[in-house]
């Protein structure tokens, strides 16, 4: 069960300066390599910190036990994913371990639109096509604390098949060379402290993370809504 308690840093505990000055598109981007934790984190802050906009993306993934559609993600057929990114619905997307995975591009856009932070948690391909759009973005990037550690975790959430445990692995030594390309890398020794870091740095990045009075649904407006079927 997650913790119900809410971020220190988000409630007025001081917080670090700015990595970078203030910028149009308030995004902040979580990469790292598969099973290092970001949904966990993502998923922990959704209740500890329920203000903080996130991003839900699309996949052709299949559902793991316990996902629910329009939390974790959209579950799509490829067929309705490839006429998003035909459609240029998508902000970024990629391929990864066989699946695709997508950013729908209106409720970031929406985000953008109102001056209003948001967060993507999505792989390092699809990290580096956000820069291209909007290089003023925050990138943070996690690490597991050991490469042992990161195959400890993949294997043993018992969630992938043999064949699918090693396409990850070999795409997370990829993306774990790519860490310096991120602005700040974060090690996740903690869920908590995690969460509680990339507070610090949203808030010192981009101030107040309340969404706005209409976006308390807990997951934003679900994909007819935002007009993408
Ligand atoms: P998983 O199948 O473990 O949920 O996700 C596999 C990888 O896809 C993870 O690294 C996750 O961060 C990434 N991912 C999730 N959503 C997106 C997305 O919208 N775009 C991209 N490029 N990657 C994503």
């Amino acid at each position: 069960m997650l913790a119900a308690e809410p971020c220190e840093l988000s409630r007025g505990a001081p917080a670090p300066a700015p990595l970078r000055g203030q910028t149009p598109a308030r995004l902040t981007v979580l990469s790292g390599p598969s099973a290092v934790g970001k949904s966990t984190v993502a998923a922990r802050l959704r209740v500890t910190c329920p203000w903080i906009w996130q991003s839900v993306s699309v996949t052709t993934r299949p559902p793991r036990p316990g996902e629910e559609n329009g939390r974790e993600y959209y579950f799509v057929s490829t067929e309705e994913f490839d006429g998003m990114a035909a459609r240029g619905e998508l902000l970024e997307w990629a391929s990864y371990a066989g699946n695709r995975y997508g950013t729908p591009r209106a409720p970031v856009q929406l985000r953008i639109d109102r001056d209003a932070p948001a967060l993507l948690e999505i792989d390092v391909a699809g990290a580096r096509q956000v820069r291209a759009t909007f290089p003023e973005s925050l990138f943070i990037f996690l690490a597991p604390p050991t490469w042992e550690e990161l195959e400890r975790r993949l294997v043993s959430r018992n969630t992938e098949s043999p064949d699918a445990i090693s396409q990850r692995l070999e795409a997370a030594r990829a993306e774990l060379a790519a860490s310096d390309e991120f602005d700040i890398t974060l090690v996740n020794t903690s869920v908590d402290d995690v969460c509680n870091q990339l507070v610090a740095l949203m808030t010192a990045q981009y101030g107040s993370l309340e969404r706005d009075a209409d976006e308390h649904d807990g997951t934003g407006p679900g994909l007819a809504q935002q007009g993408i079927h």
